[in-house]
């Protein structure tokens, strides 16, 4: 029998160094030594022409052999040993270091391959260390060759072959984990040819029937495992039933302005939550500016007025004071005691708000992550609504609900995300959608330019901050850095602007490697109109809002996802100033001058949303991780819309049929739901 739980140690290769290392990759069973897959490939299958070869890459060349071997000596035993080689489109140099054995190993006029680094200097071309093969071989060239991610000391061939290894005892023995019926019909590899595959594709061919099969069952592993949990949700407890004659409708005839279609078509859905007795699980999507908080409002009042607590989490003390405010302005009238709990608030203070809290004199607390800190203990909670910038895990969630027995969820998020993407972040919750913004919104103008116009941009902001806005300027990066040289940093920006752009203004710096307290600071500063213009990272993507600032500024704009720079764009156009997102872009690619236009004709967060899934390649924006994206082993959310897809389908229809996995056709499934619950893997 095979054992896939079996320690890495026993595996042929595996020394006591190795061990370690291995041990800090986190693989520590044979199955984790062969779901360590591959990051990269190397492609030693395909020659280029040497006039194809590019400075610094790795590359094959199928050539002739144009000179005998060149013997020069330096130092104290050193070698450095030289020969010509040739295609029809030009000479190439090849280099070795004390290899002296292969230096009767090629003969002029005969044919080889090299694989090797290409260096060119001077218009003359070099690739140094090639392995090689004669024509006709493949021993070292002519195949796929797996590169595995960041290996600490472990080396490239070591880490392969222990995986070779590994591969050896399993080949064959893998059970399989997919129901045959659903491998048939979604024309998948079986486990064993996959997993080799992987590893050591014979060809791109069979690598992508390898990956298919891998991404498809990561995938349909999660999606199945969220759906379980919402069926668990809707069946095994028992919520709180919310009186019928406390009408939200008493709110909303008390405010200022009429709430949308959109606003009020989701309170309804809340509402009807609120007073059934299964516990409401509900993610509240709207683009930014939409109308959120008031709906979270909303839903507090009538909590409170039923007599229950409701918390309010807030991802940063700047959005959480806001949040006070607009609580206080629309209930305070109703009765209703709103308070604030900050991180780094008074003792003497904080346990005041503790205590009320405790016996019931608050009715509404919003705050931050501080909300979680232990020793914050509610009367009766019933319920929590968390305004998300970075995505909790469904554990972290549930942290915050257990200060309650059951108390309705209401997660709101403003960045607008695909129905794909919501069903695999938040397919435990059901979703709600407010996709109109309140009327009378100036539409923000967005000006897509190259770097060319940066004078008259300076000149704009200068225009506008004179006549009393204030202006954000976005760079995608903290510092300068060797790796993006074309590429503005928030501290030179603020240096160059205070200097010599804007000596007469008011400008300062924000971004992410500042302490918390700084930041809150320079954030302060700007909405009190002390900054005119803030030069900053993506920090500020989340929703702070300054009515006065109608100028954004993105740098690099080619650098950010669309969905990025909507949320950037978000921030301005939220007073009564005519507001202009200006993207400042470098470079030419079809790609980027899509995205751009995309960004000048939508406003729609939802559309920009779509776009930006299906434009975006991986790995190529900064910030990516800020969508909150959860990691997969082998899956990328954005390259495999399709799989994810076929497998929501899939999904949906086992929920109609055998929404238990009860069935023995779907046992298999089970088993794959019921381990990744084991593992607690973080969904
Ligand atoms: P977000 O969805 O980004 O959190 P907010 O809740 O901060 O948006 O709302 C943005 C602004 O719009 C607030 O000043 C809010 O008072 C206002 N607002 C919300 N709903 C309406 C409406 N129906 N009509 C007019 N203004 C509204
Ligand atoms: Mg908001």
């Amino acid at each position: 029998m095979l054992d896939l739980k079996q320690d890495v140690q026993y595996i042929k290769g595996v020394g006591p160094n190795n061990l370690v290392l291995l041990k800090k990759l986190g693989i520590n069973t044979l199955e984790d030594l062969i779901t360590f897959f591959p990051r990269n490939y190397e492609d030693r299958s395909k020659p280029k022409k040497i006039n194809e070869l590019i400075d610094g890459e790795e590359a094959l060349i199928d050539v002739v052999c144009a000179s005998n071997m060149s013997e020069t000596r330096f130092a104290r035993n050193k070698v450095m040993l030289k020969m010509l080689v040739r295609d029809d489109t030009g000479d190439c140099v090849l280099t070795w270091f004390n290899q002296t054995y292969l230096k009767n190993k090629f003969k002029v006029g005969e044919r080889y391959q090299f694989y090797g680094k290409v260096n060119i200097k001077y218009g003359r071309i070099e690739m140094s260390k090639p392995v090689y093969d004669k024509e006709g071989l493949s021993k070292n060239t002519g195949k796929i060759i797996p590169i595995y991610p960041l290996t600490y000391n472990l080396s490239q061939n070591k880490l392969r072959s222990i995986i070779e290894n590994g591969l050896k005892l399993t080949l064959g023995k893998l059970e399989e984990t997919i129901p045959e019926y659903i491998l048939n019909k979604y024309n998948l590899e079986e486990i064993n040819k996959a997993t080799r595959q992987i590893h050591f594709p014979d060809n791109f061919t069979e690598y992508n029937k390898a990956r298919r099969r891998l991404v498809f069952e990561e995938l349909l592993t999660v999606q199945l495992a969220l759906s379980s949990l919402k069926s668990r949700y809707d069946k095994e407890r028992d919520g709180i039933e919310y009186d019928k004659s406390v009408k939200m409708s008493d709110v909303i005839n008390s405010l200022p302005f009429k709430l949308t279609k959109a606003q009020l078509k989701v309170l309804e859905e809340i509402d009807k939550d609120m007073e059934s007795n299964k516990p409401m699980n509900r993610l509240l999507q709207g683009d930014v500016g939409s109308g959120k908080t008031i709906v979270s409002i909303i839903a507090a009042y009538k909590a409170a007025k039923c007599g229950y607590q409701a918390a309010i989490m807030a991802p940063t003390a700047i959005l959480a004071e806001q949040h006070i405010k607009n609580f206080n302005n629309v209930l305070e009238k109703f009765g209703i005691k709103c308070e604030l709990l900050l991180g780094g608030m008074r003792a003497k203070k904080r346990v005041e708000v503790l205590e009320k809290l405790k016996n019931g004199e608050i009715d509404i607390l919003v705050g931050t992550h501080a909300l979680l800190v232990e020793d914050v203990e509610f009367k009766n909670l019933g319920l929590v609504v968390t305004d998300e910038q970075h995505r909790f895990g469904v554990r972290q969630r549930a942290s915050i609900a257990n200060k309650g027995a059951n108390p309705d969820v209401l997660v709101m998020t403003a960045t607008p995300i695909p129905r794909t993407l919501a069903l695999i972040l938040y397919g435990d919750l059901d979703i709600s959608i407010i996709d109109e913004l309140p009327p009378n919104r100036k539409k923000i103008e967005t000006y897509p330019v190259t770097k060319n116009y940066e004078r008259r941009i300076e000149e704009f902001i200068r225009a506008n901050v004179q006549k009393g806005r204030q202006a954000y300027v976005v760079c995608p990066l903290v510092e300068e850095s060797e790796e993006y040289d074309n590429c503005k940093s928030a501290v030179e920006l603020t240096e160059e602007y205070k200097d010599k752009i804007f000596p007469e203004l008011k400008v300062e710096c924000l971004h992410g490697k500042m302490k918390q307290k700084e930041k809150d600071e320079i954030m302060e500063k700007f909405k009190n109109g002390e900054i005119q213009v803030l030069v900053s990272t993506t920090v500020i993507e989340v929703g702070v809002d300054v009515p006065n600032a109608n100028i954004m500024v993105v740098q690099n704009a080619e650098h950010f996802g669309l969905a990025q720079l909507h949320q950037l764009r978000g921030r301005v156009g939220r007073g009564e100033y005519q507001s202009y997102c200006i993207l400042i872009y470098d470079g030419n690619s079809k790609n980027t001058k899509e995205r751009m236009k995309t960004m000048k004709e939508t406003d729609n967060g939802f559309i920009v949303a779509e776009k930006d899934l299906e434009l975006r390649g991986s790995g190529e924006f900064f910030g990516t991780r800020q969508h909150g994206l959860p990691e997969f082993k082998i899956a990328n959310l954005f390259e495999d819309v399709s799989i994810l897809k076929e497998v929501q389908d899939l999904v949906i229809k086992i929920e109609e049929i055998d929404p238990r996995l009860e069935k023995e056709e779907n046992s298999k499934l089970r088993k794959l739901v019921e381990e990744k619950f084991e593992d607690r893997i973080n969904i």
